[in-house]
């Protein structure tokens, strides 16, 4: 897939929600709807920029909210800057933030917190396929036509009627072109699509989805506050195991924690046998394999890597699927050192790498009683396992 870029206009008042504060920087559970539209995004491989357009008043408010919760690597992809006077003048703005190897882009409405990875996916792949393509859904209430009085004048046929949705995916030199057009002739659109329409360019449907809410009343709040504990039901378990040989002229690091012995663990990377069952485990509960064939040992990259930098690639691949370190229980058979003194700063180590609190990553050593070759001291092994919950977006990176 090309490189692909999102611009999100984030210019609403949020009227219809109440209160002061406009409606995308309302919590929902606990974090502002704005952060959460843009870490959708984020959290994907695929896209490599996020551009936020606000207005000039905003600025300062959005970019201290999106800096506070959004984590380094999260933000190195995001730009933000002011929007117009109109949504088409912000979705422009939002684009020029856009380099120019950025061949795809989605719009996005900042208010559609809920939006997920398997629709942006569609959308880009329509995208990719078609020239343009939005979220839809069909329209499933009857429709009447109104008159001003009141009146039904007509029941509308419903069956080739869709709603349409955001994310709005095109190539970006037809979003350009619909644009441009629009400005000359003076017309607005409530969407890109419409634009897009308007220059005489063919736009596709990809299934959108009823969760995909857009944020508009109170109530819109409460059901998507639901949708995202829905999504924590959602449980993955997997195992992974690890052993590596002691040997002489090697740091021994278990955990990430570099531990005083007179041998250490032989591998290509740093052999922290602790953390390589730790990665297994989340690598296998993803059905993603084993971690030979993410950071392969013929890889000059990974050549003595800090074992804890696989963790952090590896929680990129969990946050990208939609999920959160639920907790991880890790099993080390050694028969020296004793490790017992190290264990409170491996699980601090291993916590961070998770994102999650150290009373949720479980470490217990045990020496196998002299028995098999952890007990002789030929090597030191390690299991892992670990439960994955949906995440709800609680975390912060
Ligand atoms: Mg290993």
């Amino acid at each position: 897939m090309p490189p692909a870029g999102v611009v999100i206009p984030a210019g609403g008042t949020g009227s219809r929600m109440g209160g002061g504060l406009p409606k995308q920087f309302l919590p929902l559970k606990g974090i502002p709807i704005l952060v959460r539209s843009c870490q959708a995004f984020l959290d994907l491989d695929c896209i490599r920029y996020v551009a936020v357009a606000v207005p000039a008043g905003q600025y300062q408010q959005a970019s201290d909210l999106l800096q506070r919760y959004l984590s380094a690597w999260q933000s190195a992809k995001l730009r933000i800057t002011t929007g117009g006077a109109t949504r088409q003048e912000s979705v422009a703005a939002g684009l020029c933030q856009l380099p120019p190897d950025i061949e795809l882009v989605l719009v996005h409405d900042a208010a559609r917190p809920l939006v997920d990875r398997e629709l942006i996916l569609r959308c880009l792949q329509s995208a990719e396929q078609h020239g343009a393509a939005i979220a839809a859904v069909p329209v499933r209430d009857t429709l009447k036509r109104v008159s001003a009085s009141g009146g039904i004048e007509a029941t509308v046929d419903r069956r080739a009627l869709w709603q349409a949705q955001t994310p709005q995916a095109a190539r970006r030199d037809l979003l350009e072109q619909a644009l441009a057009k629009a400005g000359e002739q003076g017309l607005t659109g409530t969407d890109e699509a419409s634009l897009l329409e308007a220059a005489g360019i063919a736009v596709s449907i990809a299934e959108g989805s009823r969760r995909n809410l857009k944020i508009t009343y109170p109530e819109d709040l409460r059901a998507a506050a639901l949708f995202l504990e829905e999504r924590q039901d959602k449980m993955k378990i997997g195992h992974g195991f690890d052993a590596h040989r002691l040997v002489a002229g090697r740091k021994l690091i278990l955990g990430g924690v570099q531990i005083d012995f007179d041998l250490g663990l032989a591998g290509h990377s740093d052999a922290d046998v602790v953390t390589h069952a730790l990665i297994d485990a989340l690598l296998g509960a993803l059905g993603e394999g084993d971690i030979g064939r993410h950071f392969p040992d013929s890889d000059p990259r990974y050549k003595g890597i800090n074992s804890l930098l696989l963790l952090e690639q590896t929680m990129r691949l969990v946050r990208e699927r939609g999920f959160a370190i639920g907790n991880a229980d890790i099993s080390i058979l050694c028969q020296r050192p004793k490790l017992a003194p190290h264990i409170t700063a491996m699980r601090a180590n291993l916590a961070r790498g998770c994102h999650t609190v150290p009373e949720e990553i479980n470490i217990k050593a045990t020496t196998t009683e002299q028995m098999g070759y952890t007990g002789r001291g030929e090597g030191i092994a390690a299991h892992a396992v670990v439960l994955l919950k949906g995440a709800d977006d609680g975390y912060t990176g």
